[in-house]
């Protein structure tokens, strides 16, 4: 079952990524946890990936791929994997082809988590996190028993800075930009399976196991 799986910011794409690896039992790759590791424990992709992000820069195609094929050559993903935060890019997408090709794999289902630009626009920016205990709320959908209070430890809420209207619209234009190519590029090859992610966390995870469960 090797997987991957898209969503914009706000569409519970990380919720569902748990949910999956703990159902499938297989290892979940997420980039950006794998830089934070790479960076902490030193290894040589790692020091070139932290070159980059001290400078503020993206990290090229050749670093990233690098450190996707040094995880993806380790045992534990013969039986699958879901991938989480790449491929970005179409030409990410193609590496992602020759480095699976090369370990004898191929992606067999893409999943995509859509949810329409306007709800997502009301779900990030109406999130408030406790400073406390990280505890997430929302406005309407999750609202605290008191306003501006977490009910697990009464510390103070605020807004992540991200999440103030201007840059949702930002974040939400760029995801939109930058995956389009992407979608297309799975829907070509018939392996995109969107699923609705408006509908409950449950709701969403049920399509996907049924989607899954075709594979098995
Ligand atoms: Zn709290």
């Amino acid at each position: 079952m090797k997987l991957l799986i898209m969503g914009p910011p706000g569409a519970g794409k990380g919720t569902q990524a748990g949910k999956i690896v703990a159902e499938y039992q297989i290892p979940h790759i997420s980039t950006g946890d794998m830089f934070r590791h790479a960076i902490k424990e030193g290894t040589a992709l790692g020091k070139k990936a932290k070159k980059y992000l001290d400078q503020g820069l993206l990290v090229p195609d050749e670093v990233t791929n690098g450190i996707v094929r040094e995880r993806l050559s380790k045992d534990d993903c013969t039986k699958g994997f879901l991938l989480d935060g790449y491929p970005r890019t179409v030409s990410q997408a193609v590496s992602l082809d020759e480095m699976l090709f090369d370990l004898s794999m191929k992606v067999d289902v893409v999943l995509n988590i859509a949810v329409s630009n306007t709800i997502l626009f009301k779900r990030l920016t109406g999130r408030r996190i406790c400073k406390t205990c990280g505890v997430t709320y929302h406005i309407s959908f999750n609202p605290p028993k008191k306003e501006g209070v977490c009910d697990e430890c009464g510390g103070e809420l605020f807004q992540r800075k991200d999440d103030n209207a201007e840059t949702v619209e930002n974040r939400l234009a760029v995801y939109n930009n930058q995956t389009k190519p992407l979608l297309d590029y799975y829907s070509a090859k018939g392996n995109l399976y969107t699923i609705d992610g408006e509908q409950d966390i449950d709701e969403v995870f049920n399509e996907i196991n049924q989607i899954l469960g075709r594979l098995k």
